[in-house]
């Protein structure tokens, strides 16, 4: 018998929450664990470290560093606009592009402040536009807000003739055709 920890830091054994890492006369819950009708379980999905010196199970989560979570600004593209949504293909969380893209949605109420009347989603929102959004919830698709100043959309083509349109006023104005659009524009609008 080895005293000490048994499963050292590089356990490569994986929990989902819920899985029996001891019965509770073996092992106390650390981090990550809890106790149960005298059994430790899993709380978080990750690696499973038993120290038989201290008698303490626990679980070290794996980290999503480039996932969504609450608060996450990220940049990504329109690629469907409804009446009532937008579908946006979230490309980066902050300044790391993913390596897989999220799907995340835009629901009209959480793209500007006042909606109805003469605004229409498309009077705020396009395809193809690149929009900067902060994450409202953990899984996807990720419900998405920009409702702040800063958010919203960063880059916006002409819809008449492609050109990237520049920001004039509380329009963008297209500098090849004179065609001017509106969008809820982000503080910082060209600064991807
Ligand atoms: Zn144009």
């Amino acid at each position: 018998m080895r005293w000490g920890s048994t499963t050292s830091a590089g356990s490569r054994e994986l929990a989902v929450p819920g899985d029996l890492l001891g019965i509770a006369e073996e092992f106390l819950a650390g981090p990550g664990a809890y106790e149960e009708n005298y059994r430790v379980r899993a709380a978080v999905l990750g690696y499973i470290v038993r120290d038989t010196l201290s008698k303490v199970a626990s679980v070290r989560p794996v980290k999503y560093p480039n996932l969504p979570a609450p608060g996450s600004v990220v940049v990504g593209v329109v690629i469907e606009v409804r009446d009532e949504y937008a579908r946006v293909r979230i490309d980066a969380v902050g300044d790391r592009v993913l390596q897989y893209p999220f799907t995340g949605i835009l629901h009209i109420t959480q793209i500007a402040e006042r909606v109805g009347g003469t605004s229409r989603i498309y009077d705020l929102v396009r395809l193809g536009d690149v929009v900067r959004a902060k994450v409202l919830s953990s899984r996807p698709p990720y419900i998405l807000t920009i409702r702040e100043p800063k958010l919203g959309v960063v880059l916006a083509s002409c819809s008449l003739c492609g050109a990237t349109l520049r920001p004039s006023g509380d329009k963008l104005v297209c500098p090849r055709c004179g065609n001017t659009e509106r969008r809820k524009v982000a503080q910082g609008y060209g600064h991807v």
